[in-house]
């Protein structure tokens, strides 16, 4: 598809996303063509800096340096700053004479794209301040907004954001970024599961035993001790990237491969989830922990309760792990598994599709442990592994798994796009598969909210686990029964 030329105009330029993702996502695609002739972007926040100031602050890191001078020079023209002060409604009117005139001297066609990389409680205020100006009217050329995430606390607060939002834009304006729909993998689980026909006609109850899900990080909270303490892994993770994950895996195929047609599916998904409301299930279903200090490698790391801004008696999960049952036809009585933590061995992030043992086995006594699994694996090493039983070489019938793996790496040259060069470049030529629509994200919090009400009150346990392990010890208490959790990097 064509990108048309256009302006981006960056709220929170000051700030931390902006240089270490946004800008180099920009140069990135500027370096592989796929910027249109006319493109500049306008860097906006509170602090004062000139065009250079800010083309200094965003300035490449080493990794570029082998790019000319002369071409990283004429990336740096295209980026401009203006500041915000406190007289907002001045303050916008001249925002928007410098995006007027940006948009004429560069012929930008009048296609803007807003990108709110600010604290979200801004989203509505900045929403409502470009309508004051028009620059919400998509008469003369095409105008989007995107925002970051995270989208809302809870249900009420995302509903709340949404209408904010449609007061001033429409839906089909708004893009809400969730990076993790901008990677390969996660991406290829559409393709893995309908251009092939070896995988979807499995794809079900009949041939699948569980779903389980990790998202392991290695570090701790480091220096967003203040924010997280506010949010969880459940909020931070799991209601967004994971539950996008999981609308991806349990989706019904779409009629085609139009967006539309692909968040709907979504959509049906996330509503397909069984709610759990039942505090018995409660429970016994999810598990919440906080990582203790411990020592690593020789030293000692801190618990996550001595950690810098969080509240010495907090009670916000660094693990949090979920069994739960998706209500339709396809997936009836199919347990998912879906775990995301802090502090643990690796840093990984993968989905095991289990699948059932054969219905008769002929070959006794084979070492294996019988179920064929497909590991899709996120992060890191982007690929595929099919785990499978075959013969050991030598009289009888001796079985060993083999593994099929598929590395995006080793697809030669081709280049993995960082999400947020995927994300930006769809935004751009106006393609929102990969963001999230309103009522998806409704959906998802609907599912999370009884989860997070449950944990406030003082029956919820909190399970302390060291760290660098695989959580707290009662996780496999979850899991238990014929399987165990899979911990990557040991089988
Ligand atoms: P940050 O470093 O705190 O930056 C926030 C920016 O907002 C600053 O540039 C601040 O600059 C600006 N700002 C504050 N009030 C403003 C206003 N009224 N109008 C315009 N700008 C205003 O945060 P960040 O790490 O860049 O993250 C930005 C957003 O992305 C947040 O919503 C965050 O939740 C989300 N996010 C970040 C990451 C990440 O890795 N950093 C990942 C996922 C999501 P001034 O003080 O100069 O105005």
């Amino acid at each position: 598809p064509k990108t048309e030329n256009q302006l981006l105009v960056i709220f929170g330029a000051s700030g931390d996303l902006t240089a270490r993702k946004l800008v180099p996502a920009l140069y990135k695609l500027y370096k592989d063509d796929h910027l249109p002739e006319h493109f500049v972007v306008l860097g906006v926040a509170r602090s004062f800096m000139t065009d250079e100031q800010f083309r200094n602050r965003v300035a490449l890191e080493s990794k570029y340096l082998d790019d000319s001078e002369a071409f990283i020079e004429a990336f740096s023209e295209k980026l401009f700053y203006e500041d915000l002060h406190k007289k907002y409604d001045v303050s916008y009117r001249e925002l928007n004479e410098r995006i007027q005139n940006l948009n004429t001297v560069y012929q930008c066609n009048n296609n803007f794209i807003f990108y709110l990389s600010t604290p979200p409680s801004l989203f509505e205020a900045i929403a409502k301040n470009l309508t004051a100006e028009g620059l919400n009217d998509e008469r003369l050329g095409w105008k989007r907004l995107i925002v970051e995430k995270p989208f809302g606390y809870s249900l009420d607060t995302a509903k709340a954001l949404n209408e904010g939002l449609h007061r001033y834009f429409k839906e089909s304006q708004i893009y809400r970024i969730d990076h993790y729909l901008g990677k390969e993998t996660v991406q290829n689980i559409l393709v893995t599961r309908f251009a092939n026909s070896v995988f979807e006609p499995l794809w079900n109850r009949d041939y699948i035993d569980h779903i389980e899900i990790t998202n392991a990080e290695s570090g701790g909270v480091e220096s967003r001790g203040g924010y997280y303490d506010k949010s969880g892994a459940l909020r931070d993770m799991f209601q967004s990237h994971l539950l996008q994950l999981v609308a991806l895996i349990v989706m019904e195929p779409p009629l085609s491969a139009d967006p539309e047609e692909i968040r709907n599916e979504k959509l049906k998904a996330l509503k397909s989830l069984r709610m759990m409301t039942d505090p018995e299930v409660l429970e016994r279903d999810t598990i919440r922990g906080q990582y203790l200090s411990s020592m690593i490698d020789g030293e000692r790391v801190n618990g996550y309760r001595e950690e810098e801004d969080v509240d010495p008696d907090s009670i916000t999960e660094t693990y949090a792990a979920v069994k739960f049952f998706v209500d339709n036809w396809r997936w009836a009585d199919v347990p998912f598994y879906v775990r995301t933590a802090k502090r643990m061995p690796t840093k990984v992030t993968e989905v095991v599709i289990h699948f059932k043992s054969p219905h008769h086995q002929i070959f006794k006594n084979s070492n294996i442990n019988k179920d064929n699994k497909l590991i899709i694996r996120i992060q890191p090493d982007e690929g595929i592994l099919l785990k499978f039983g075959v013969k050991v070489p030598g009289q009888g019938f001796k079985v060993e798994r083999g593994n099929l793996d598929f590395y995006y790496s080793g697809l030669g040259d081709s280049h993995i796009m960082e999400a947020y060069e995927r994300l930006l470049l769809d935004a751009m030529q106006g393609d929102a598969t990969l963001y999230a629509r309103a009522d998806e994200v409704e959906a998802a919090w609907r599912f999370t909210d009884p989860i997070l009400n449950y944990w406030k009150s003082p029956k919820a346990k909190v399970y302390g686990y060291s760290a660098g392990v695989w959580g707290p010890e009662h996780a496999n208490e979850l899991i238990e029964g014929t399987h165990e959790w899979r911990n990557p990097g040991r089988n």
